[in-house]
């Protein structure tokens, strides 16, 4: 039955492949000053844990008799700053290791409305504390063929992101839906939405809308960057829509088989 996967090439279809195709593009024109102002920035979001590191250290040594609730506070930050580091690395290395190559992937079928209930009771805590509703509605049962640990990275980022960028007693809706080539799945928030002018900035790597609340949240500015490199290697696509103080919604579309592309 592999005919019933081949796509009409309906005005839609044709929009949506030369869509895909311009986001291709972009990817592979990244111009070497491009390339320079990510070395540029990399080094730049490295060095402010550790400039701040040096400053807290500093402090507590050149001060005689420093008072021990004051010694554990200055450590409890530098702790933090150290945790900083390491989450930029470690989102630095996950982008190096994909921008690579697509052999990466390691694909199995899975059960998609597992993987997501699985994914979402993880991230429920973390909702309780702003008390966030945290919903998931599943249209079908849905089995794709997806590299299962980078698909659940792409589910927590943009649900952390959701619970992160809302507004205390709101609500985080999640849902999955599939036709006979691709399954959906969607992410709504009640939260704080993004500015027009910054919608289609957001998955650039460590562009934030707002720096000061994206560093309080332990942001690394490097989460959507993730979720785009995953989505593309899987052949999907991803979009926002948003609405500022209303909410934000991303849809991605994924082909439910993966095909390895020569
Ligand atoms: P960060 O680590 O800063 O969260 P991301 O790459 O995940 O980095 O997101 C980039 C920026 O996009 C965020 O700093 C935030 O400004 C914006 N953003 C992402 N998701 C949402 C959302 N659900 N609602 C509002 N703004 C969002």
């Amino acid at each position: 039955h592999n005919d019933e996967r081949i796509p009409l090439k309906g005005y839609t279809e044709i929009r949506e492949i030369a869509e895909d195709f311009n986001g291709i593009m972009d990817k592979a024109n990244e111009t070497d000053q491009s390339r320079a102002e990510f070395v540029s920035n990399v080094s730049h979001e490295l060095k402010t844990p550790i400039t701040s590191i040096k400053v807290l250290a500093e402090s507590l040594n050149t001060q005689e008799n420093v008072p021990i609730e004051v010694y554990q506070e200055f450590m409890q930050d530098i702790v933090t700053e150290i945790d900083r580091e390491s989450k930029i690395i470690e989102d630095l290395l996950t982008l190096v290791r994909m921008d690579k190559t697509t052999a990466t992937l390691n694909i199995t079928s899975v059960n998609m409305n597992e993987l997501l209930e699985m994914t979402l009771k993880r991230l429920k805590p973390i909702a309780q504390k702003k008390n966030i509703e945290l919903l998931f509605e599943s249209f079908r049962p849905v089995v794709a063929q997806i590299d299962e640990v980078k698909m659940t990275q792409v589910i927590s980022n943009l649900v952390e992101n959701a619970i992160k960028y809302n507004v205390d007693d709101g609500w985080v809706h999640v849902s999955l839906n599939a036709d006979y080539q691709y399954f959906y799945i969607r992410v709504e928030d009640s939260g704080i939405g993004i500015p027009e002018e910054s919608q289609n900035k957001i998955f650039e790597r460590f562009y934030r809308v707002d720096k000061a609340r994206s560093r309080e949240t332990g942001g690394t500015g490097l989460g959507l960057a993730i979720v785009r490199n995953i989505i593309l290697l899987h052949h999907g696509t991803i979009k926002v829509h948003s609405e500022e103080n209303i909410g934000t919604t991303f849809t991605m579309r994924v082909p439910l088989n993966y095909v390895e592309v020569q």
